[in-house]
């Protein structure tokens, strides 16, 4: 399919005069609109929610947005439960799935009144000497071994820090329920951005089956099941695209499989879905400064790994739009760089793409995940600002840029920087 950026050139040229590139640019209209047809994919279930897994897009305009539309918030850390809960969202809307968690975190989780969804057979002990046993308590299953799917995809919780082994689940909520807890949930998450329609109806079928035993075995009240995040979006445009309301779709043919017949037609769903909920729906925008020619050609820009670090991690594609140019042959081939002193630092490497000026706006797609959060401060970098594209078509500030200052408040003990002069 077709990658179009959400803005044209003239829309990003007036932005720019407000908000100095780079910058993350998001799509309030688009986040929005996902948003509703990911209710209405599991509207059959009427316990259904999403909880945002907030470690993908950390921002608490867009957190906010979202709890509009329905959504809860996925916590995982100190930083996370104080983001949701500053956004007035908390109790049951927050699902605390976090592992090898810390004394203090379980207790602001459960200050909060957040579901807990155990990573451990041994955090039963720790949670009930830090904070004691909530009523209604998830555990997360880890299966092991290799998960592999009909069409080929795979991955391996084998080799996962996750969760709980099969034996340990059915221990694990016996002695729970033993010790009084008196609602159960049933987590797993076997496969990261799964390009498929198949994932969560594959992924349902494993839980659910696992949940009628644990009914049946230990008579535990059973009252929802989640199936995480993992749900992919096509970074590359030949890429098919999953489709919500066919994953919902089928979801519901093995609920009504499984669970209804176990009388278990009453268990809510729940998903924690990150990535498909922001990250199509914002773009990195950055300005070529320089072009190079030496063993390649490179084109310089003013973004670099520090403020989208996945390609550089993980040689992750990214579609990158030259503003202006989208109906341009593509016929040069460039490594798009930032500026780090590190070779990684590419957003592409031999791409083709429209022939490039230096001052041409370049749209780098799908950053919307796992993006500007998983941006660090290599070279004194500092991150860049997020910028929110209103439905009405106007900008927004909604996170502003660092500044040195930002980066040496650490240094705010001691003297030695007292009287430097810091630029801006
Ligand atoms: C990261 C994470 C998610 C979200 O994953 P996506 O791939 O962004 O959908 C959900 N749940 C847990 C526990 C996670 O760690």
């Amino acid at each position: 399919m077709e990658k179009k950026p959400f803005v044209t050139k003239e829309q990003l040229e007036h932005i720019v005069q407000d908000f100095p590139t780079p910058f993350h640019l998001y799509d309030e209209r688009g986040i929005r609109e996902n948003a509703r047809k990911v209710k209405q994919a599991f509207s059959w279930n009427p316990g259904f929610k999403e909880y945002f897994a907030v470690k993908a897009t950390p921002n608490p305009f867009l957190l906010k947005i979202l709890h509009e539309e329905g959504c809860g918030c996925d916590c995982s850390s100190m930083a996370e439960l104080v983001l949701s809960e500053a956004c007035g969202i908390t109790g049951t809307e927050v699902m605390f799935s976090s592992n090898m968690t810390p004394e203090e975190e379980y207790r602001k989780a459960m200050e909060m009144g957040a579901i807990i969804n155990l990573d451990d057979f041994t955090h039963i002990e720790f949670l009930e000497k830090t904070c004691g046993l909530p009523e209604t308590i998830c555990c997360r299953f880890n299966p092991g071994g290799v998960f592999r799917m009909s069409n080929g995809i795979m991955d391996n919780p084998g080799d996962s820090k996750y969760g709980f082994t099969r034996e340990q689940l059915f221990e694990g909520m016996r002695i729970l329920k033993e010790k009084g807890v008196k609602h159960f949930g049933l987590h797993a998450f076997l496969a990261s951005n799964t390009v498929s329609n198949e994932y969560y109806p594959e992924l349902a079928a494993i839980l659910f089956r696992l949940g009628v035993e644990l009914v049946k075995e230990l008579g535990i009240d059973l009252t929802f099941i989640n199936l995480s995040g993992g749900v992919g979006i096509p970074y590359h445009p030949e890429e098919e695209p999953n489709d919500i309301l066919v994953i919902g779709e089928g979801v519901r043919r093995v609920y009504e499989e499984i669970l209804t017949p176990a009388g278990l037609g009453h268990v809510a769903l729940y998903t924690e879905m990150g990535r498909f909920m922001t990250g199509p729906y914002d773009g990195l925008v950055t300005r070529v400064l320089h072009q190079k020619h030496i063993y390649k050609e490179y084109i310089g820009c003013d973004a670099c790994a520090a403020d989208l670090m996945r390609p550089a991690m993980y040689g992750a594609y990214h579609h990158i739009t030259v503003m202006g140019k989208e109906n341009a042959p593509c016929d040069h081939m460039y490594d798009v760089a930032g500026s780090l002193c590190e070779n990684n630092d590419k957003f592409a490497v031999d791409r083709m793409l429209p022939e490039i000026e230096i001052g041409d706006l370049l749209f780098i797609h799908d950053a919307g995940a796992h993006g500007y959060s998983m941006g660090y401060n290599y070279n004194g970098k500092p991150r860049h600002a997020e910028i929110l594209f209103r439905e009405d078509g106007s900008a927004k500030m909604i996170r502003r840029a660092e500044t040195l200052k930002d980066l040496f408040a650490t240094f705010d003990f001691c003297d030695i920087l007292k009287g430097a002069e810091i630029p801006e």
